[in-house]
């Protein structure tokens, strides 16, 4: 479809009411080509998030798959970033929405995204703050469900981090304890432990967050998933973020208290190192994370 041409009428239910759930897919270029990672786990989380939101998702997961890599393809792309789309559209006014055949459409966009939270951030690291916003408490907004709606949220805590000077917000959940980022999942790291808020932390259950847990243990490193408090952050070793745009990206400073060495730590970086190799191709893969763009299955150009 034309970019001009790919619009949606502004009494779509998803205008109003928020009414999406999409996902945030990363290809990267290999010795062997395009390669999209860990496309079936992103597929599979649209899928439930479909599934928590009652939003009837009409293709398959592996139709779906194949669309994403068609996406790639036809686009003659190489290394880009795919935001796959169910909207609830459909034009009664009104919260309850009408989930006929014809008012649920999907769509996917690629996009050339380059580092999400800088040029050097993936080297430097970045400056962060702890949010005023929490995230939603458990029982008001499924956290698990990476839906439209969720990133109003989200929205306040970026918009408040840039204002005062921030690259990002880490977000507490509504009992206090550390969630995540606007738009990334944090890891700590103390005396070669590796620590994540576990899903009841009202986090999104991130898909880097999934390969950075193999990677860690892979590493020898002991990984926990436990109810982090505040004050872990300032006294960590080393903290970073993990998301499909943030990739890796160590934190140097937290509320301006600096952060260990205040650059990129030695865990952080191996564990960088060992998920975008990959990744891109440069190590073996031994986990069957990469499917591969093949142009010659492509059916429409
Ligand atoms: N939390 C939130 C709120 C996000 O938007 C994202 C990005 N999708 C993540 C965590 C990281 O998830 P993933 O690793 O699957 O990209």
């Amino acid at each position: 479809m034309d970019w001009a041409g790919a619009t949606i009428h502004v009494m779509s239910h998803v205008v109003h009411y928020g009414s999406s759930v999409f996902e945030g897919i990363r290809c990267y270029e290999t010795p062997n080509g395009g390669a999209i990672f860990r496309l079936r786990e992103h597929i599979r989380r649209l899928r439930d998030s479909a599934t928590i939101y009652r939003i009837p998702l009409r293709h398959s997961i592996d139709d779906l798959m194949q669309a994403c890599l068609d996406t790639v393809a036809t686009n003659d792309l190489r290394e880009c970033y795919l935001r796959p789309v169910v909207i609830r559209t459909g034009s009664r006014m009104g919260v309850m929405p009408d989930d006929s055949e014809g008012a649920v459409e999907t769509f996917i966009v690629p996009w050339v995204w380059g580092r999400y939270l800088g040029d050097d951030a993936l080297e430097s690291g970045v400056d962060v703050c702890v949010s005023s916003w929490r995230r939603a408490a458990p029982d008001t907004f499924p956290s698990m469900a990476k839906a439209g709606g969720n990133y109003l949220n989200s929205q306040l805590s970026l918009l408040e981090a840039r204002q005062s000077g921030f690259v990002e917000g880490i977000m507490l959940d509504s009992f206090g304890y550390v969630s995540e980022g606007s738009g990334e999942n944090i890891f700590v790291v103390r005396d070669d432990v590796v620590y994540t808020p576990p899903v009841a932390s009202a986090i999104l259950p991130g898909v880097t967050r999934n390969s950075i847990m193999q990677i860690a243990r892979d590493l020898g490193h002991e990984v926990r998933e436990q109810t982090i408090p505040r004050e872990m952050l300032y006294i960590a070793d080393e903290v970073f973020f993990s998301g499909t745009a943030a990739e890796v990206t160590p934190i140097r400073s937290i509320d301006r208290i600096t952060i260990g060495e205040g650059r990129r730590g030695p865990v952080t970086r191996a564990i960088q190192q060992q998920y975008l190799g990959i990744a891109k191709g440069r190590v073996p893969d031994p986990y069957g994370w990469l499917t591969a763009i093949r142009e010659e299955e492509v059916a429409v150009r």
